[in-house]
């Protein structure tokens, strides 16, 4: 089966930011945030970065044909070693965008520098990192206008990776307003969804929103690290599966959120979540969540 990822990140060396804190490589995996050291990388990563030479041995080792290079303020600003790397690897390397959206006017100006020079793409926003410098900020605030309709009238998609409950909220609003946006809910809502102490309806809400608008896709992406399950992770199977029942094989996509992942699993692991673990989920269908509905988004050129 030809498998497409939509969430891979490369950085040289995570200068990131979490809880309010700087985050940076040390080795063997670890980083510090503040003055604690953390591993957040299994030790085979020796110097604490995600190289592309790395992530192209992976897809290699599994049969991973294309990847996007996601952004994250967490890791930190990347985009030139995503430029780096897209033209190193022009077929199997896409890279979406990432600008400080609170800067409105001047993060549009940003995006569309980008958009006009044709290697990075789409934007991405999770929530909880951009806003850490300023927590009240909803993604539906007049200053963030610009940036909406800098992805609109480009026509751009946007990866959310959400975390409040307001956030659904603002996905309803975003999605009516823009309709032009292509919407990829990361990580099949994370935080807003599965975090700790968030209403158990945020899913199902999550869900309709998929269901009801043709903009909007969501990624299968680290759910087993919600139910806090070893391999071969059922609840997470019966949440994909219970998702497709829902929405449609049409409306999902697979993805790794390599590398930070391989702490709970390896690559093919990853994959199997859907191509063995999803029983009730015919090939055919699996043909479109793991490639083609990624192919027909990201890569009709
Ligand atoms: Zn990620």
């Amino acid at each position: 089966m030809k498998i497409i990822d939509i969430h891979a990140h490369v950085y040289e060396k995570i200068a990131g930011i979490t809880e309010g804190q700087p985050m940076s490589s040390t080795a063997m995996g670890r980083v510090t945030v503040g003055n604690q050291e953390r591993q957040l990388l299994p030790p085979s990563f020796e110097y604490s970065r995600s190289t592309g030479e790395m992530l192209i041995a992976h897809m290699d080792w599994c049969g991973i044909e294309k990847a996007l290079l996601m952004p994250n303020p967490y890791y930190g600003y990347h985009s030139r070693y995503f430029v780096e790397n897209i033209l190193k690897y022009p077929d199997r390397l896409k890279g979406v965008a990432l600008v400080d959206i609170l800067k409105g006017e001047k993060a549009a100006r940003e995006l569309s520098r980008y958009y006009d020079d044709g290697i990075l793409f789409g934007m991405k926003i999770e929530v909880n990192s951009t806003f850490q410098c300023a927590p009240e900020t909803r993604m539906s605030d007049d200053k963030l206008t610009p940036v909406w309709d800098c992805c609109n009238q480009y026509r751009q998609p946007v990866f959310l990776h959400m975390f409040r409950t307001e956030d659904i909220e603002d996905l309803k609003f975003l999605t009516k307003n823009y309709p032009d946006i292509v919407f990829v809910i990361c990580h099949m809502g994370a935080d807003s969804c599965f975090g700790k102490g968030m209403p158990k309806d945020n899913y199902e809400e999550v869900l309709e929103i998929v269901k009801q608008n043709k903009n909007v896709y969501i990624d299968t992406s680290t759910v087993p690290v919600y139910f806090e399950e070893e391999y071969p992770w059922t609840s997470s199977v019966r949440i994909i599966e219970d998702c497709y029942y829902r929405v449609g094989p049409e409306k999902m996509m697979w993805a790794s959120d390599y590398p930070g992942m391989l702490n709970h699993g390896t690559m093919q692991q990853l994959i199997n979540l859907v191509v063995t673990g999803c029983t009730h989920i015919p090939d055919s269908h699996k043909e479109l969540i793991m490639a083609e509905n990624a192919r027909r988004l990201f890569w009709n050129n």
